[in-house]
């Protein structure tokens, strides 16, 4: 459903019929420089905001549903019910040099992987781009007086499964939340035309893949989309991103006990992933309820990573986040609607 930050600012203006020029600039600043929804723009007059305040087009586009914190306050995560009831969750991951957001760009997912929630759960509809900014706009408010700077596309959904809206908010970051190409990630199951869209953007942002295995039949099982863009079709579109935005390219690989982590797995990944320089991204395996295989141990995961090392592959483990409220990779699947709202409580 469209909420303020789907509207251009032809439409803000229109919106701001009668009054003096100046407030679309100061409203928008508001809006986006300033995180701030209408109610609190204090610096209008009264009776302007007011009237912002009832205005439908600038009721904002996201409801907290459900709120939660782990990792000592470090990691956050929201449950959103949006306009129509769909629910979509959005996680914001402090460091101590930066803060990361990860947003949703569908509520639910299409690629039916069988080891991630969001998979498991399916698909309800496409975000707009005003729901997609939206979340960053969320995160930045509530980071305060930490600076976001950060976003990934990594939350639920399937990025270049909603190319146009995906895009729109990635401009929308870029133009007026001040967020530079590098600093912006885009993360695809695969979808070659998606990544071939995506080469010919203006704006360079990172580009990562959900790999998982790195021959066809093991792809397939894991991975159903491989069926329709395999292995040989995805990687040439990866050369050609490569080529034509001179980025360093990131490859996900979610570590599955007895899977995808034999040293003949390391083998196929390093050859593949060798020539693009890429990088690659070991995350043990999250649990999640419709996939009964667990991650592979700590132990293993650091063996496969010295394997890939070994054979020339820049790879590190990712540190996992949120793991005891279900915001980890893999985990989104809007359950927290179950979930009482709580606010942050104080970690001991
Ligand atoms: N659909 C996009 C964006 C989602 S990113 C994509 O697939 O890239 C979420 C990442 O978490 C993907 O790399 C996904 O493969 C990974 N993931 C899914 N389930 C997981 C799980 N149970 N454990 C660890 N990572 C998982």
């Amino acid at each position: 459903m469209p909420g303020p930050y789907d509207l251009s600012q032809d439409q803000l203006a229109g919106l701001l019929d009668g009054e003096p020029a100046y407030r679309v600039r100061q409203v928008w600043d508001g809006l986006y420089r300033r995180a701030l929804p209408v109610t609190e723009l204090t610096d209008l007059p009264r009776a302007l905001r007011d009237r912002l305040a009832a205005d439908p087009a600038l009721q904002p586009a996201l409801t907290a549903a459900a709120y939660s914190v782990a990792d000592g306050a470090q990691t956050v995560k929201w449950g959103w019910r949006l306009g129509d009831g769909a629910v979509i969750e959005t996680v914001l991951m402090h460091y101590p040099d930066r803060s990361t957001v990860c947003v949703s760009t569908q509520a639910g997912c299409a690629m039916a992987c069988s080891f991630c929630a969001t998979g498991q759960a399916g698909f309800s509809r496409q975000l707009t781009t005003g729901e997609i900014v939206e979340q960053v706009v969320a995160a930045i408010a509530e980071a305060r007086p930490r600076r976001v700077a950060n976003v990934v596309f990594m939350g639920m959904g399937e990025p270049m499964a909603n190319y146009g809206p995906m895009w729109g908010a990635v401009e929308r970051l870029h133009q007026d939340l001040g967020f530079s190409a590098r600093h912006i990630t885009v993360s695809t199951v695969g979808l070659v035309p998606g990544i071939r869209r995506l080469a010919k953007e203006s704006l360079p942002v990172n580009l990562a893949v959900s790999l998982h295995a790195a021959n066809d039949g093991l792809r397939n099982e894991l991975v159903p989309i491989n069926r329709r863009w395999p292995l040989a079709a995805l990687i040439a579109a990866c050369h050609e991103y490569r080529a034509m935005k001179g980025r360093r390219l990131s490859f996900e690989w979610a570590l599955i006990d007895g899977v995808n982590d034999r040293p003949s797995d390391a083998d196929e990944l390093a050859s593949l992933v060798r020539p693009l320089g890429a990088h690659v991204n070991l995350i043990p395996l999250n649990p999640t309820p419709g996939y009964r295989v667990r991650g592979t141990p700590h132990a293993a995961v650091r063996a496969f990573r010295d394997l890939l090392v070994a054979e020339g592959v820049n790879a590190t483990v990712r540190r996992n986040r949120g793991t005891d409220i279900d915001a980890a990779c893999g985990q989104l699947a809007g359950s927290v609607i179950l979930q009482p709202l709580s606010r942050p409580r104080v970690p001991n």
